[in-house]
């Protein structure tokens, strides 16, 4: 199980190398495959060697070897967050069917945080085929598992947090972005499938710490009401406690609630 979980941190070095492409390309709407990556600055083509993920910031020294412009920070942290995010899936769901469904979502997840900071946009090329992507995920452990009310709890899961962040959307378009609510959609199938504990705490900790976000960044910086407020990474970290966390969380909390 230890080598498994090192696999899969390795494994989320590369994916997050690759987050870090789909960061830059995709809001620019440039190819993001078959192409080399570059130095922004310089524009010069960068080697393998210039491209390990982690190693090649330190060993460079955080600069392009060709003109010495900084490579930000932002690289290796996107790079390790998506390692690490890859061994804790591995840990808590073991090799399955679902682990190889969360892991596809766990690279779009780190990407579409970083997208939605920078640009305030979840972009549909990120979030809409990681839908098929894990629904197909969650029916081959369905199948494999024999248990195909997990693929229905999937689906209800996408429509149930879908449809709360649709109806919100209505109720106030200006704070919330439509993507929020495709990628609520897709977020809420993932937990669905995890379980109905899952969907619960996945779905009310992303409000709770989006809500408490936005009031402290409305507070500190006297923002005006209706400015929007990148929502989806607060969506997206909260339905990730609920992926890793959530039926242990849901225990303990009910345990607390009913005084057992
Ligand atoms: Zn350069």
């Amino acid at each position: 199980m230890a080598l498994l979980i090192s696999l899969a941190g390795v494994l989320g070095l590369l994916c997050g190398s690759f987050a870090n492409v789909l960061i830059a390309r995709v809001p620019a709407r440039e190819p993001w495959a078959n192409e080399r990556s570059r130095c922004p600055r310089c524009g010069h083509e960068l080697a393998w060697y210039d491209n390990i993920p982690v190693l090649s910031w330190l060993w460079l020294r955080r600069r392009c070897r060709y003109c010495a412009a900084p490579i930000p920070a932002r690289y290796p942290i996107v790079e390790l967050a998506t390692a690490a995010l890859f061994a804790a899936v591995v840990a808590v769901h073991g090799a399955s069917w679902l682990t190889a469904g969360l892991l596809y979502l766990a690279l779009a997840s780190v990407a579409l945080v970083v997208i939605d900071l920078d640009v305030q946009r979840l972009p549909n090329g990120l979030v809409l085929p990681a839908i098929p992507a894990v629904l197909g995920a969650v029916a081959a452990q369905a199948s494999a598992d024999g248990d195909w009310w997990m693929l229905a709890r999937a689906a209800l899961g996408g429509l149930v947090l879908g449809g709360f962040y649709f109806v919100l959307w209505l109720i106030y378009p200006k704070g919330l972005g439509f993507g929020d609510v495709k990628a609520a959609s897709l977020l809420g199938t993932a937990l669905g499938a995890v379980g109905w504990d899952a969907l619960a705490v996945g779905g009310i900790l992303g409000p709770l710490i989006g809500g408490i976000a936005g009031t402290v960044a409305i507070v500190r910086h006297r923002a005006v009401a209706g400015v929007r407020i990148p929502y989806g990474p607060w969506l997206i970290a909260g339905a990730w406690v609920g992926l890793l966390a959530g039926p242990e969380i849901w225990t303990s909390y009910m345990n607390v609630a009913l005084g057992a």
